[in-house]
C-alpha cells in the first residue's frame, strides 16, 4: 500500500489532497443528509407505531418527561451544560463536515431546547430568555437529522468538566422517535431481523451450520488439523457470541478462523449457538432498554439450554459494551455459569491468558509484511473495560498484536485509547444511505493513519469492532488504503499460530510468545 503517492480515484474527493483539507464552518451544511426511515413492517415487530401518530406531539412530550423521570443521568446531562465549549471540537462528524451542527454542544441543545420548554419554570414562562422552544415537525426532523449523525461514540463526553454524555441524549431522542413511529429503518430492520431468525443476517441454522463447514475445510487445508467450528454442541464448556458478520464478510472471518485456532490449542471445547449466533445489540443504539434485554436475553437461554459453563464474545465493540456493562442487569443472574470466570469473558481475555501460560506455538514471522497500528473501538475504549487490569480494554489487544507481530506503531497519543476517534460507521449509521456522512466522519482517524504511515510506513490497521472493520473496508479506498487494509486481531493471531502437527514451511521451531513479547 502507498496511499500518499496514490493518484487514483478518492471517490467523493477530486484529490488525495482534498481528502485532509480541513472543511470550512457552514452551518446546516449536512441539514439535507437524511438515512432512510422504517416502514411499519420494520417498527411494529419492535413494539413502535408503524408510522408517525396522529397526536405524537403529545406522546414525545411526555415520553420525555418519562425518561427525565426514570434516568436521573439524562435529567443532568440536561440540566448541566454550562456551554464551556470543551467538547466543541471533539466530534468526528464535526470536524469531518464543518456544520456545526455537528458540535456535541449543539446536538444537545436541539432535544435540550425543547425539555426547557416544557420542563423547566423558565422555558414554561420566558422561552426567549433560555432558548427554549416548542416541539414542532420541523424540530422533530432536525432531531432525526442530526441524532443519526451521532455514533455515540462518547469521545465528546471524555473532554466536558461535567461528564454531559451525547451518546444518552442522542440514544434517548431516538427512543421518542421510535415511540411516535419514526423509526431508522437501518436500525430497526436488524432488530426484527434478529428477534426472528437470531442474528442480523437473517441466516438460518442450515445456512449457518453450512457456513461453518466449509470454514472448518478450509482450515483443515491450511493446516492439515481438523480444527472445529462447533454449532449447538450441548455440554460444550464456553459459549462463543459473536458478531454475525464473523459468519461471511472480510476481515470478520479470518478473526473467527484466529478464535477456532486458539481454542483448538487451548485444548477447550466449545459452541457457537444458533439460537442466539449474533453479538451485536442494536437495541442500545435506538435507546430501547425493552428491545436491549429482548436480544440479551436469547443469550442467557443459549447458554442454558447448551449448559455450557462459560460465555465468550467475539470482537464487537459495541456487543461488548452491553455484555460487559449491562448483560447482568438485563438478562442475569448467570449463577448457572462456573463463577471462577469473567461473565461474559472477552476473546481478547482468553487469548491473552493462552500466551501467558505458554500455550499458544507462535511465529511472528508470519506477519513481517504487515506494519501494524491499532485502531481502539469507542465502545471498547469509552464504554466498557476488559481482564483484571484497569485499561485493559487497551492494553490486551496491544499485547495480543505485539505478540503476534514485530512491527507495531501506535497512532498519535490523543487519538487513541480513551481519546480515539470514532471509525465514522458506528451507532447504527453502517448503512449505504449516509456514506457521505460517513466517509467524512472517518477523516480524523484516517488522518492520524496517514500520519504514522509517513513516519513508520504502517501499512495495516488492525481492529477488534465488526462495524469498524466494516466501516473501514469501505472508506479506506475513499482515503487511498486498500479495502484489505483494515485487520481482524486475530486475524493476525491466525496467520501466527502454529498448531500442534501443522505443518509449516520452516524447518526452525517456533518460539513461545511467552518469551518474545515486547
Ligand atoms: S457522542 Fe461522538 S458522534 Fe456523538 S456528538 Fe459526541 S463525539 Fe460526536
Ligand atoms: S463540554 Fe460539557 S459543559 Fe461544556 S459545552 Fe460541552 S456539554 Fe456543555
Amino acid at each position: 500500500m502507498a496511499p500518499l503517492d496514490k493518484k487514483e480515484e478518492y471517490g467523493a474527493f477530486d484529490s488525495v489532497d482534498e481528502i485532509f483539507k480541513i472543511p470550512a464552518l457552514e452551518c446546516g451544511a449536512m441539514a439535507d443528509t437524511n438515512t432512510f426511515a422504517a416502514a411499519p413492517e420494520h417498527n411494529e415487530p419492535l413494539g413502535f407505531p408503524g408510522e408517525l401518530i396522529d397526536n405524537w406531539q403529545e406522546v414525545a412530550i411526555a415520553k420525555m418527561g418519562e425518561l427525565a423521570e426514570k434516568n436521573r443521568a439524562f435529567q443532568v446531562y440536561l440540566d448541566a451544560c454550562v456551554k464551556c465549549g470543551a467538547c466543541t471540537d471533539k466530534c468526528h462528524y464535526f470536524l469531518g463536515t464543518g456544520d456545526p451542527k455537528n458540535m456535541p454542544v449543539a446536538r444537545q441543545d436541539l432535544l435540550r431546547s425543547v425539555y426547557r420548554r416544557y420542563y423547566t419554570f423558565a422555558g414554561k414562562y420566558f422561552p426567549w430568555l433560555v432558548g427554549a422552544r416548542d416541539l414542532t415537525k420541523e424540530v422533530l426532523d432536525e432531531w432525526y437529522t442530526y441524532y443519526h449523525q451521532c455514533s455515540q461514540c462518547r469521545r465528546c463526553s471524555v473532554a466536558c468538566p461535567y461528564g454531559i454524555d451525547t451518546a444518552e441524549i442522542s440514544m434517548a431522542a431516538r427512543e421518542i422517535l421510535d415511540t411516535v413511529g419514526v423509526g431508522q429503518k437501518y436500525c430497526n430492520e436488524i432488530i426484527a431481523k434478529l428477534k426472528k431468525t437470531g442474528n442480523n443476517l437473517g441466516l438460518n441454522p442450515k445456512a449457518l451450520r453450512a457456513t461453518l463447514e466449509d470454514l472448518e475445510e478450509e482450515l483443515e487445508d491450511e493446516t492439515g488439523i481438523p480444527v472445529k467450528l462447533p454449532l449447538d454442541v450441548k455440554g460444550a464448556d464456553i459459549l462463543l457470541i459473536t458478531p454475525s458478520a464473523d459468519f461471511f464478510a472480510e476481515p470478520h472471518i479470518d478473526g473467527l478462523l484466529g478464535y477456532a485456532k486458539v481454542f483448538h490449542a487451548a485444548g477447550v471445547s466449545w459452541t457457537i449457538s444458533s439460537y442466539a449466533s449474533e453479538a451485536a445489540n442494536f437495541g442500545m443504539f435506538i435507546g430501547s432498554y425493552e428491545n436491549m434485554r429482548e436480544v440479551s436475553w436469547r443469550i442467557r437461554q443459549a447458554a442454558k439450554d447448551l449448559g455450557v459453563k462459560r460465555i465468550v464474545f467475539g470482537e464487537c465493540g459495541h456487543a461488548w459494551r452491553v455484555g460487559y456493562s449491562f448483560l447482568n442487569t438485563l438478562a442475569g443472574p448467570f449463577d448457572f455459569l462456573d463463577q471462577n470466570y469473567p461473565i461474559p469473558q472477552h476473546i481478547m481475555e482468553f487469548t491473552s491468558d493462552a500466551i501467558d501460560d505458554g500455550i499458544l506455538k507462535i511465529d511472528k514471522s508470519k506477519n513481517d509484511e504487515f506494519i501494524m497500528t491499532y485502531h481502539d473501538s469507542c465502545n471498547v475504549a469509552r464504554g466498557s473495560s476488559m481482564g483484571r487490569k484497569e485499561g485493559g480494554q487497551f492494553d490486551l489487544p496491544r499485547k495480543v498484536l505485539k505478540a503476534v507481530c514485530n512491527h507495531f506503531y501506535d497512532m498519535e497519543q490523543d487519538t487513541i485509547r480513551e481519546n480515539t476517534f470514532c471509525c465514522g460507521g458506528g451507532g447504527g449509521l453502517l448503512t449505504d444511505d449516509l456514506m457521505d456522512l460517513r466517509i467524512k466522519g472517518a477523516k480524523p482517524r484516517m488522518t492520524a493513519l496517514q500520519q504514522v504511515t509517513t513516519d513508520h510506513g504502517v501499512n495495516k490497521m488492525a481492529a477488534i469492532c465488526a462495524i469498524c472493520k466494516t466501516q473501514f473496508s469501505k472508506v479506506m479506498p475513499k482515503y487511498g488504503y486498500g479495502m484489505d487494509d483494515i485487520m481482524s486481531v486475530h486475524q493476525l493471531v491466525a496467520n501466527a499460530v502454529i498448531l500442534d502437527g501443522q505443518e509449516t514451511e520452516e524447518d526452525d521451531a517456533p518460539e513461545t510468545a511467552a518469551t518474545e513479547e515486547k
